[in-house]
């Protein structure tokens, strides 16, 4: 599928942002009159995009009113009647990908090689995929019901590929929506909703509430039937204790300190190139990166020499630039924290080796690097850093490597470099992790269930999983809380 070229220019987006200039929720097929604003800035520049509303208690109770209102009508749409609505989704977002690529960019500070090529098209795909399942839902899961109005809440580094990993099979198995998407980046929810409104979707199907963690703690608390969270582990668990004993299912995609695990024989050119993709893709502000590297002892010396000097290759600036590898942090707060969390970590005894590259004047960003020599006692060691900065560490056996790997309370994924198999696979079998890569990294399908277990979570986005946690017996009492789906 072609996406079209990265956009020479963000005029376009700009012109759009200027002409709505604040917005409101989308709540039951209309945007509300803007209230109580607050500002989503281009973390490149530090300059404000766009106003955005705060949603407050009656927002959200408005918003969950409208889903439930529409949810007799949608649960009860024949599947392949959802699917088309799916379908239609997918066809526009399809048509503005470009223009949404540009818009996730601006918000969010991601290359717009990654948002162009990555998060848009992945985001486009699980549209195209859940229309299918609409049209297989009542065969595959006889006897199967939606749960109902469905509580979204998702964060920042993904925007709107995060929308699509909720919003997509919540509306394929018959559910209504209402969706908060981060503080940070509002913008490209509010761009899925203006297209919501433009195809017609039944109104109330999917609301969208802007605002920061109150919101969210506000429609955690609302009379939803399902609350799918995607965040930090420690919001969490605020969340499993808030909903605790309110029969809501539950699903958690929380944080990961994903060990990347190096064999001798591993191809270490391939291997370089995969510790790029774990951890300086998305500026290492993604859930499963791979932080924790663990290089065979034997190899270490020449594949330390060779990353740092791979490092230094890349190129850190202007997210818009096609040829930008690492873009901006998306906030000054995720910045210091990084800064914080690294300074720590060094005097704890980590070496930092960072790109020296020449970062621009305003903005938020930060060099690529390396903490080398780092022990499980080292924070940057146990605490998710969220930036461009890998813990690295050396390994004797294959049974210290495990070791190494499992010594963390998260558990979302591992990667693992070997053109041994069988021991590769031996490996997978024995490391803590939802997904497990061998000889690659961060890949995504629609197709396929991702999640974590231990502190990073539980339930699964994608394929069969996900499908099955927006459903449930039609006589059955709400899963109980934990329970898969
Ligand atoms: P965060 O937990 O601070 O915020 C996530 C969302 O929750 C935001 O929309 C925020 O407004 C909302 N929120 C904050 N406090 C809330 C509360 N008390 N009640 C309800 N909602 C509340 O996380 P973040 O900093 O935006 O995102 C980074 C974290 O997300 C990282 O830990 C990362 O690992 C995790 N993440 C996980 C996955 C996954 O699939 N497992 C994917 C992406 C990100």
């Amino acid at each position: 599928m072609d996406y079209g070229p990265a956009p020479e220019s963000a005029t376009e987006v700009l012109g759009w942002l200027a002409t709505r200039g604040q917005f409101g929720h989308y709540i039951d097929g209309g945007f509300t009159v803007p209230a109580d604003l607050f500002t989503t800035a281009n973390p490149a520049t530090g300059e404000a995009l766009a106003e955005v509303s705060q949603g407050s208690t009656a927002d959200i109770t408005a918003a969950v009113a409208a889903a439930r209102r529409a949810l007799p009508k949608w649960a009860k749409l024949p599947g392949h009647e959802r699917a088309k609505w799916l379908y239609a989704l997918a066809r526009q977002l399809q048509k503005r990908a470009r223009f949404l690529a540009v818009l996730e960019t601006l918000d969010n500070g991601k290359p717009i090689r990654e948002s162009r090529d990555v998060d848009i098209p992945l985001a486009i795909r699980h549209f195209y995929h859940h229309a299918g399942w609409a049209e297989l839902v009542e065969t595959e899961f006889p006897g199967e019901a939606p749960h109902g109005v469905c509580g979204q809440i998702i964060p920042w580094n993904f925007p709107l590929l995060m929308l699509a990993w909720k919003v997509a099979p919540a509306l394929a198995a018959g559910n209504t929506v209402v969706l908060k998407p981060a503080e940070q980046t509002p913008l490209s929810a509010l761009a899925f909703a203006e297209i919501c409104a433009e195809i017609g979707l039944p109104k109330g199907v999917v609301n969208i509430v802007t605002g920061d963690g109150r919101t969210g703690a506000d429609l955690v608390a609302a009379p939803v039937d399902k609350l799918a969270f995607t965040g930090s582990t420690e919001v969490g668990r605020a969340i499993r204790r808030a909903s605790a004993g309110s029969g809501k299912a539950l699903t958690l995609e929380l944080g990961g300190k994903s060990p990347f695990i190096v064999f001798e024989d591993a191809d270490l050119d391939a291997a370089i190139e995969g510790v790029v993709n774990a951890i300086w893709f998305n500026q290492g502000q993604v859930c499963c990166a791979g932080s924790r590297l663990l290089v065979a002892e034997a190899i270490a010396a020449p594949f330390t020499r060779k990353l740092t000097a791979r490092l230094q290759k890349l190129r850190t600036g202007d997210p818009l630039d096609k040829c930008t590898d690492l873009g901006a942090i998306v906030s000054p707060a995720q910045l210091a924290r990084i800064r914080d969390l690294v300074s720590a970590g060094e005097a704890a005894g980590g070496e930092l080796v960072q790109a020296e590259a020449q970062l621009p004047a305003a903005g938020n960003f930060c060099a690529p690097g390396l903490l080398l020599g780092t022990e499980p006692a080292n924070p940057c060691w146990s605490a998710e850093i969220f930036g461009p900065i890998a813990t690295m560490t050396s390994f004797r056996t294959p049974a210290e490597a495990v070791e190494l790997a499992n010594n963390t309370r998260y558990g979302l994924a591992a990667t693992i470099w070997s053109e041994n198999i069988t021991l590769a696979l031996d490996i997978a079998a024995r490391v803590r992790a939802g997904v497990v890569w061998i000889n690659g990294t961060n890949l995504f399908d629609a197709g396929a269930g991702f999640g974590g277990m231990r502190e990073s979570g539980f339930g699964r986005e994608g394929g069969r999983e996900g499908m099955a946690a927006y459903l449930r017996a039609p006589t059955a009492k709400p899963r109980p809380e934990g329970a898969p789906g």
